[in-house]
């Protein structure tokens, strides 16, 4: 039998044309398109103002992706929620919600797994296991949001996997996620974050998406970055920094730098100074994430000494910066790293979802 067509991952004009070639009419498109995008619903029975008939049709034509919410825990200190969720085919994706003064931002993810290797991260420690649909990266926030009651207004590509590793399924959902008939989510308010693939940068440069890109740099030079981070054996900084430049000036987005401090790796004064010459002219940001350390890897955070003196030298040169607060940090972990110690455990054959912490006020299973 041939493969079910995603229905939540149709533009609204790809949907009403299937249905007219069913012979359903196009207003019916609209009602379809507002259950899936608007209202989010979980089965096409939902659907209550379409016939009964219509329904059956659509669920004998169409798959309905939906998010099975596995886990959630909750930080006492910031109301940061941390989310598990199983996709149809049993693998399971991490999301982020996070509270600000401005909204409730989502970090989703974009892979299951990721094939980029970096260093200090722990999605990528058993490779890519596959891509995300557009329906299953708009299900972690529309999922997220109906737990939550409340509205997400910013949404951040900085989960698991290589966004412009998954190009067209990320600019699928980019559209349908800021189209005015579906969440409506400001194109201003999604940040794409890049290991710095550059065909990619260039090609997102031209989608008159005007969303705030981050490049990840993590190191002033390609010597050191390359012990960071194997994508920088094949696209040099210069060629990076290049692209990012041509992002800036299609978009007119500023753009985000983001930079993993590693003790005794990427610190020093000197390095703080190289990564003010590098971006100088970018007018951009300067994101310092003081390195979260993974069990697998010997990388140590940088002391708060060294994270200040930094940012200072990066302020004394003109740079824009700010360190990255550590959101949900009694809900443990890094990237990727709730998931896998939910698949470790999962591999162990044990039924413990999570080792329960003390700091766990809500959370429970779902
Ligand atoms: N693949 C994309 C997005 C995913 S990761 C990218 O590389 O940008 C989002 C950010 O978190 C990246 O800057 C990544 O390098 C960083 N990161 C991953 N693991 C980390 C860790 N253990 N400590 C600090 N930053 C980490």
């Amino acid at each position: 039998m041939a493969e079910k067509t995603d229905i939540r991952s149709l533009m609204l004009d790809e949907l009403r044309n299937r249905l007219k070639e069913q012979g359903i009419q196009g207003f019916r498109a609209d009602q379809i398109y507002q259950w899936l995008h608007q209202k989010q619903a979980d089965s096409f029975e939902d659907m209550t103002n379409l016939s009964k008939d219509l329904r059956g049709k659509l669920a004998g034509e169409y798959e309905l992706v939906t998010l099975k919410k596995v886990q959630v825990k909750v930080s006492s200190i910031d109301g940061t929620r941390k989310y598990l969720f199983e996709l149809g085919d049993g693998n399971v994706i991490e999301s982020v919600l996070m509270r600000y003064h401005h909204g409730n931002s989502v970090c989703v993810s974009s892979q299951v797994g990721c094939r980029m290797g970096c260093r200090f991260c722990a999605s990528t420690l058993e490779g890519l296991e596959r891509n995300l649909k557009p329906s299953e990266m708009l299900e972690q926030i529309y999922q997220i949001q109906k737990d939550l009651g409340e509205r997400v207004s910013h949404v951040v590509v900085m989960g698991s996997g290589e966004p412009l590793d998954n190009y067209d399924n990320l600019v699928r959902f980019i559209r349908l996620l800021t189209d005015e008939k579906g969440l409506n989510v400001s194109q201003r308010n999604i940040t794409v974050s890049t290991c710095g693939i550059v065909p990619g940068i260039q090609k997102l440069a031209e989608e008159g998406l005007p969303v705030t890109l981050a490049l990840s740099l993590h190191a002033p030079n390609d010597q050191v970055r390359k012990t960071l981070m194997p994508v920088a054996n094949r696209y040099p900084l210069a060629e990076v920094l290049s692209a990012c430049r041509t992002y800036f000036k299609r978009t007119g987005r500023r753009l985000t730098f983001e930079y993993s401090l590693v003790k005794g790796v990427n610190d020093t004064l000197g390095e703080a100074q190289a990564l003010a010459d590098l971006i100088r002219d970018q007018q951009g940001h300067v994101n310092l994430i003081p390195v979260n350390p993974i069990e697998e890897r010997s990388y140590v955070q940088s002391d708060g000494r060294s994270i200040a003196a930094f940012k200072e030298r990066l302020e004394k040169n003109g740079i824009n910066v700010t360190v990255r607060r550590e959101m949900g940090r009694d809900i443990g972990g890094a990237c990727g790293q709730l998931r896998k110690s939910y698949m470790d455990k999962k591999e162990e054959g044990k039924r413990v979802a999570f080792l329960r912490m003390p700091s766990d006020d809500l959370a429970g299973d779902a």
